[in-house]
């Protein structure tokens, strides 16, 4: 289904990123396996595509910082040719209450998350313009549609995210590239092993299905959009929720 294709993801050694290297690794794709802090996490991960037969790098970056970003994005291209699918899901949190939230606070995220998934679009769409083909897919959340008490700063990240991924997927779709964003609910991964039971239990009592997603559960849909049988889906905000945001 990706046979032949480059596929680079963020924040690939741990979580949800993990699984989606997998997956695309899975159907085909040689993956770019970016880290920032978690290199011994990356390598496990290009270890077991390996073993499965599959094809993975490990890649050392910050994408909060632009000229990083664009080192990575460069060589990508220089020694593999081209670049497929990018899919921007490095994120992190640092939750408060408004009152409570410090400058540094809302900056890390916003330059972690939103930032960081413009530090690689602005690099990457030079190529798959060139390319004229290409499938950006940037990790939302469905705290950026439906906003969360407690994250003020995530959840205007992620919702920079959607208003980006739409503007990209208006700019890019003449040129063959699709842009999509996947919003997921509460998955279980280290993000959400953090949360205090009752703050887990009343999240469970809002999510139809009545429990956690898994990252499994969010890679199938972000691999089905890096694939062409999404040749015709652009612009869209994909939640995968357990039925949370509708
Ligand atoms: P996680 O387990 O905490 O993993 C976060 C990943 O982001 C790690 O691989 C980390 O790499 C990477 N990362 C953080 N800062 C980075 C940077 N500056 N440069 C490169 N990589 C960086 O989180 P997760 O739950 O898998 O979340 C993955 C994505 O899904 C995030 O965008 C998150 O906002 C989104 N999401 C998660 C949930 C959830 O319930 N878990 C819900 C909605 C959305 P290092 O360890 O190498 O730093």
């Amino acid at each position: 289904m990706l046979n032949g294709k480059i596929a680079l993801v963020t924040g690939a050694g741990r979580g949800i990123g993990r699984e989606i290297a997998l997956e695309l690794a899975k159907n085909g794709a040689f993956v770019i396996v970016n880290y920032n802090g978690s290199r011994e996490h990356a390598e496990e991960v290009v270890k077991t595509i390996t073993e499965n037969g599959g094809e993975a790098v490990p890649f050392q970056c910050n994408v909060a910082d632009f000229s990083e970003t664009s080192a990575m994005i460069q060589e990508v291209i220089q020694k593999y040719g081209h670049l497929d699918i990018l899919v921007n899901n490095a994120g992190i949190t640092k939750d408060n209450l408004i009152m409570k939230m410090s400058e540094e606070e809302f900056d890390r995220v916003l330059e972690t998350n939103l930032k960081g998934t413009f530090n690689t679009i602005r690099h990457a769409s030079r190529q798959m313009v060139k390319q004229k083909s290409g499938k950006m897919i940037n990790i939302a959340s469905v705290s950026g549609v439906l906003g969360n008490a407690g994250q003020a700063n995530y959840a205007a990240s992620k919702a920079g995210v959607i208003g980006l991924t739409k503007t990209m997927a208006r700019e890019l779709a003449a040129r063959g590239i699709n842009v999509n964003a996947v919003a997921p609910g509460f998955i279980n991964t280290e993000m959400t092993q953090v949360l205090s039971d009752a703050v887990k239990e009343q999240a469970v009592s809002q999510i139809p299905f009545r429990r956690f997603g898994e990252a499994k559960e969010v890679a199938k849909v972000v691999s089905f959009l890096a694939s062409d049988a999404a040749s015709y889906i652009t612009g869209q905000v994909i939640c995968v929720d357990g039925g949370m945001a509708m």
